[in-house]
């Protein structure tokens, strides 16, 4: 749908209940007739809480040294992978802190491969999570299988950006936009997204971010609410935000309009939705997104990857979290997309 930018703000802005639920009940009425009724599942692994960067807004910042510090071994993040496979994920997410050291680069290299092993007969979709890398590092692990790569653009506007990041050179706006264009000319599948309900942000900012995405041509988003965490300096700023209940409400608008605009892509439901609210995946299920990621990271190290305070299931294990979302879709009658890699239809056509 040719939505332009005056109409995207009035939708965000838009507060009558009705049209809010006509505006959801569309999203998903597309979703189904162009991507089809499926959701498709990818297991989370968070691999690590080393960074070497420092945005103002996120609880495993380098400078916060309340965090004990991690690295999953290979053995484990295997594990992880089979248990994936059992569960008939079909995809697995890695995601984690950025490092720029070589031996990380070269660890990553070979997990691929052996996840690619592990899983000859019906190999696992691999997707990474692990920030910006330089081009020859991007088609290093892209060589070894990995074919979906997700960095989200945190917000589209640079001002905004500049705000919630340091002033310092590995956190530049360009450098982030440069590091999407060259995940596209490697090859893979580029997912990007935004945080929703940032101190300063606008519904103006929301709708450029919008027309952001479908101006490079994504093939994936995943957005969610941003939420203060205690350790980090965005803390200061709390006052600013909107209430939990309108910051998620804004989120589920985000992602029922950014389906209407961008009917064939792939767009997560988050768990930074769930955090708002415990149903907060499933209703944006309901709004259009069509792909969640349970997370399969072992409960020996989950409290430590706090991106943000109370984030859900850090108490659950993988099974439980699988079978609580399982059972929602069974009660809606939406099928999974089991032991598939659920690719992006808009890569596909391209
Ligand atoms: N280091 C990688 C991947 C891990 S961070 C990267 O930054 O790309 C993954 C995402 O977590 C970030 O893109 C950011 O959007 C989100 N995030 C971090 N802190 C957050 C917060 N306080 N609230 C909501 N989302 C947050
Ligand atoms: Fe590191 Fe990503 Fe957190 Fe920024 S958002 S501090 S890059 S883990």
């Amino acid at each position: 749908m040719g939505l332009d930018r005056e109409q995207i703000v009035e939708l965000l802005n838009e507060k009558d209940p009705q049209v809010v639920s006509n505006l959801f009940a569309e999203a998903y009425r597309i979703k189904v007739e162009t991507v089809g009724e499926e959701v498709y599942l990818r297991g989370l692994i968070e691999i690590s809480n080393i960074c070497r960067k420092n945005c103002l807004y996120c609880g495993i910042r380098s400078d916060n040294s309340a965090v004990n510090r991690y690295q999953l071994t290979k053995d484990e993040v295997l594990d992880a992978a089979k248990f994936a496979i059992d569960a008939g994920y079909g995809s697995i997410v890695i995601q984690g802190g950025e490092r720029h050291d070589k031996a990380f680069a070269k660890d990553i290299r070979i997990l691929i491969k052996k996840i690619k092993r592990l899983s000859r007969e019906n190999p696992l979709g691999i997707t990474l999570s692990l920030g910006e890398q330089p081009l020859e590092v991007y088609e290093d692990w892209f060589d070894a299988g990995a074919h979906r790569y997700l960095l989200r653009i945190e917000t589209s506007d640079n001002q905004l950006y500049n705000m919630i990041h340091p002033s310092d050179p590995i956190h530049s706006f360009n450098s982030r936009v440069q590091a999407l264009l060259d995940l596209k000319y490697t090859g893979y599948q580029v997912g990007t997204g935004v945080m929703i309900g940032l101190p300063f942000q606008t519904a103006e900012h929301l709708a450029d971010d919008l027309l952001f995405f479908r101006e490079f041509d994504i093939d994936m988003c995943g957005m969610g609410p941003y939420i203060e965490h205690s350790q980090t300096p965005m803390w200061s700023l709390r006052t600013l935000l909107l209430p939990h209940e309108e910051r998620l409400a804004l989120s589920l608008k985000m992602v029922a309009l950014l389906r209407l605009m961008m009917p064939d892509i792939n767009i997560a439901a988050t768990t930074a939705m769930q955090t708002l609210h415990p149903e907060g995946r499933e209703m944006a299920i309901m709004a259009g997104a069509n792909v969640v990621m349970p997370n399969m990271t072992i409960q020996q190290v989950r409290k430590e990857y706090k991106l943000y305070e109370n984030k859900p299931g850090i108490e659950d294990d993988a099974a439980i979290s699988k079978s609580r979302l399982e059972h929602f879709l069974n009660e809606k009658n939406i099928p999974i997309g089991w032991n598939r890699w659920g690719d992006s239809l808009r890569f596909r056509n391209r």
